[in-house]
């Protein structure tokens, strides 16, 4: 992820440095935001940029990306890519540590769908409401890139303005697995032979001692499933395991080509420049891309969701009946496509108590709480139109639900 700061700092310019920008920024022309006026005193260049990022360097991340070399493996991530546009951009500071405030524009490029909607979610609680009514100056923009394989995406996310990234949660359908009776008795592929090792042979044998749970950086633990893979794969004549597909397979990682990520992070970057200079009007506001068979490309309005439930303001309903168990509710938020939580803790207010009804994160809370879960909603003392609180890994906010009994 990186933080655009559009302030501009020491000047250590040589001449005519800023030409091709100034060309945009002091002329006119058809594609100009119709409230730009052309001028010298526009924005030339930006100076500060923040970059985060809490991972270190491995070697599997050197094909995808511009700004690290092997040398690099096992340095911060952030480091080395302010080291590297330091010495690219003389001029630009370039820190990598960070204060969560006063960023101007945010640019995401997470391979993480979790990760963005924690953003999202942040950018949300940052927004200021006078009476309901939202005060623009306390939208900071997000601007998202995502790539996979030969497609890609690049959005441009006005925070309380347009569809964020909960509003079109569709669009990311939760994770495809192989179906189970595939991988334990009929594959075809050698990724069903690599996750029958995965899912069925390694708690078995428990190769590397009881508890030891497959770890996808251990190269041992990566060369045992690969062996028992092959001899998988060998029983059903299947080809095609190999060590790099077992690793790819157990890490769940999605292939990256870099001309792909070239292509969005230059999207990505014009729409920085576009925001921060108000010259020309922004992305409007999904584009896709793809160029698996030939180049294919076309930019459409995501709407935003009603009662999306992270930036409507307005509290979801949840309409359950009163028989139903809290078990019932802990699916829904987790199974719902327009929900996806992971892991979330339910709280509600009763005789003006708080008073936690699941919580997963903390082992003797989950132990505590967990009876609740083959309760009725009737049992727990839960009433109609009753609020329930759901904090989750997916936003740093705290959902509020509104109870709606069904009879
Ligand atoms: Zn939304």
């Amino acid at each position: 992820m990186m933080l655009v700061d559009g302030d501009a700092g020491s000047t250590s310019d040589w001449d005519d440095r800023w030409n091709h920008i100034k060309k945009f920024l002091e002329r006119s022309g058809p594609f100009m935001h119709p409230d730009f006026e052309p001028s010298t005193e526009a924005l030339s260049g930006f100076r500060n940029i923040h970059v985060v990022d809490m991972d270190n360097i491995d070697v599997s991340n050197l094909n995808r990306q511009f700004l690290f070399r092997a040398k690099d493996v096992g340095r911060p991530k952030a480091d080395v890519a302010a080291d590297f546009i330091n010495s690219r951009v003389p001029g630009c500071f370039c820190p990598s540590f960070y204060l969560y405030l006063e960023f101007h524009i945010i640019v995401c490029g997470l391979d993480s769908i979790v990760a963005r909607r924690w953003m999202n979610g942040m950018l949300l609680s940052l927004l200021v409401y006078e009476d309901g009514v939202l005060d623009p100056s306390s939208i900071i923009p997000l601007i998202d890139g995502g790539t996979e394989g030969f497609k890609g995406n690049a959005r441009v996310i006005l925070p309380g303005m347009t569809a964020c990234i909960d509003c079109t949660l569709e669009l990311y359908p939760p994770q495809i697995n192989f179906p189970m009776c595939t991988i334990a008795s009929m594959p075809r592929l050698p990724e069903h032979c690599i996750e029958y090792v995965r899912i069925l042979q390694w708690p078995k044998e428990m190769p590397f001692g009881d508890d030891m749970a497959l770890d996808g950086d251990d190269p041992e633990h990566i060369q045992w499933v690969y062996q028992k893979s092959l001899e998988r794969a060998a029983e059903f004549s299947i080809t095609g395991v190999t060590y790099r597909l077992t690793q790819g397979v157990v890490k769940r990682i999605i292939p990256a080509v870099a001309s792909t990520n070239a292509a969005i992070a230059a999207a990505c970057a014009t729409e920085v420049f576009k925001i921060a200079s108000s010259a020309y009007l922004p992305l409007n506001n999904y584009m896709v891309f793809n160029d698996v068979d030939g180049l294919y490309t076309y930019t459409f309005e995501a709407e935003r969701k009603e009662n999306c439930s992270a930036c409507s303001q307005v509290p979801s309903d949840l309409h359950f009946s009163p028989s139903s168990k809290l078990q019932e509710v802990l699916d829904y938020l987790t199974e719902s496509t327009s929900l996806q939580m992971k892991s979330p803790a339910i709280t509600t207010t009763m005789d003006g108590k708080n008073k936690t009804l699941y919580l997963q994160s903390v082992a003797s809370i989950e132990q505590r709480t967990r009876p609740n879960l083959t309760k009725t909603l009737n049992e727990l003392g839960l009433a109609d139109g009753q609020e329930l609180a759901v904090a989750d890994v997916t936003t740093p906010q705290t959902v509020l639900f509104k109870l709606c009994f069904t009879s």
